[in-house]
């Protein structure tokens, strides 16, 4: 969201300057900001104190806003195996209407985010979600994502170290977050998109074991889990089981501030064609956010006070064909999805006619919720999603009814 926001309650001082058509600031105004910008605190007046990224990788706006798609649930162009697996997925997924279909998928999306967060990308009703790398594929996705600007020279998923910061990275190296910042993905390459070695917070990537000697039994059998099992998959993907459960072991010990949880069976299951294993992905996904936003809101010093940002890295192509794949030639694999569920997010649900969103605003968007303004010092980054922070309108067109 480029507007500026209006309620004066969680903007950061670049969007004070720009809500100045004149460029010029009236003396109070900047004796505001040298206060501001000295003491971040001051104009930090959200409740959020951790935030979790949870991503899913190449999950299309489609199946989350229409749910399973009825071109797909055929042998023929969705790879099902038998007339069985169809009759499976038919049962389990299929509804009469879209939005039967998509709580079907989605249950904790559609039943809880939905109503008590804002999502976007619903095109079909005036809201576009994009990534703006045009590559549309996952290491300029999550370096856009994760960093707040598309960076031209990253061409391959090569798993290279990011000469890029990324807002963990940033926030890491502040004091208030030394020692509580964690990235748990299924992909190895994560690695390299997040810097480990620079960054120095824990990355769990791919099959490699957890990156800390097990501190627990749990954390034994998880290691002895990804040492022992087939990696009938890509050799540099492991399954998102091992990452939910090894990310629920990271909360309980580091008590992460910030955590990205990032799985990617949805992208695996797309490029091998087996639509009825992605559906299963994206509602197992769906029930690790559940999970986990249970979990945090049963601990005191999380309930009431963490923020759930959920996106994907890229979208795919359509139906019937090209679902399978995506990237700068795939049609379609540029729209993603983006939704926001906290605290200091006013619960506007679906939201329709609105301004397009960017991948490269989520980044602002974690520090801004934890009351850091990373674009006043990374004048390339996009802006944070203004609405996701704004306190709630008691008379706006959008305000929630009241429940
Ligand atoms: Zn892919």
């Amino acid at each position: 969201m480029n507007s500026p926001c209006d309620d004066g309650k969680k903007c950061a001082p670049a969007d004070f300057r720009r809500a100045d058509p004149s460029g010029r600031l009236p003396r109070w105004t900047a004796l505001c900001l040298v206060l501001l910008a000295a003491s971040p605190a001051l104009w930090s007046a959200g409740r959020t104190r951790h935030v979790f990224l949870l991503t899913t990788d190449g999950l299309r706006p489609e199946e989350v806003f229409t749910g399973a798609d009825p071109a797909l649930l055929n042998r023929e162009h969705g790879g099902f195996k038998d007339d069985r697996a169809v009759a499976r997925a038919r049962e389990t997924y299929w509804r009469d209407t879209p939005e039967e279909r998509r709580a079907a998928l989605m249950p904790f999306f559609w039943s809880v985010i939905a109503r008590d967060g804002q999502v976007f990308g619903d095109a079909a009703r005036g809201s576009t979600a994009r990534v703006s790398n045009g590559k549309n594929f996952s290491y300029p996705g999550y370096n856009e994502m994760l960093v707040g600007w598309p960076d031209p020279g990253i061409m391959s998923n090569a798993e290279v170290p990011n000469r890029n910061v990324t807002v963990l990275e940033w926030l890491h190296a502040k004091p208030a977050f030394r020692g509580r910042v964690s990235a748990y993905s299924a992909w190895s390459v994560m690695r390299g998109i997040v810097n480990a070695e620079r960054a120095g917070f824990p990355v769990m990537a791919g099959w490699r074991p957890l990156p800390f000697p097990p501190r627990n039994p749990r954390e034994e059998l998880l290691n002895a889990l990804i040492a022992d099992t087939t990696r009938a998959g890509h050799a540099n993907e492991v399954w998102d089981s091992f990452v939910f459960h090894a990310a629920i072991e990271q909360f309980h010990v580091q008590r992460p501030r910030v955590m990205l949880g990032s799985f990617l069976e949805t992208d695996y299951w797309g490029h091998q064609g087996r639509y009825d294993f992605l559906l299963d992905a994206a509602r197992r996904f769906d029930d690790y956010v559940r999970r986990l936003w249970e979990l945090v809101q049963s601990q005191p010093d999380y309930a009431g006070a963490t923020t759930f940002v959920l996106t994907t890295d890229h979208g795919r192509g359509r139906a019937p064909v090209e679902w399978k794949a995506h990237g700068a030639a795939i049609s379609g694999s540029e729209n993603i999805w983006c939704a926001v569920l906290g605290p200091d997010t006013p619960a506007r649900g679906v939201r329709t006619n609105v301004a397009p969103v960017t991948q490269a605003q989520v980044a602002a968007t974690i520090a801004a919720l934890l009351g850091e303004d990373y674009a006043a010092e990374h004048p390339r980054a996009a802006p944070p999603l203004a609405e996701v922070l704004a306190a709630p309108s008691a008379s706006g067109p959008d305000a929630p009814p009241p429940r």
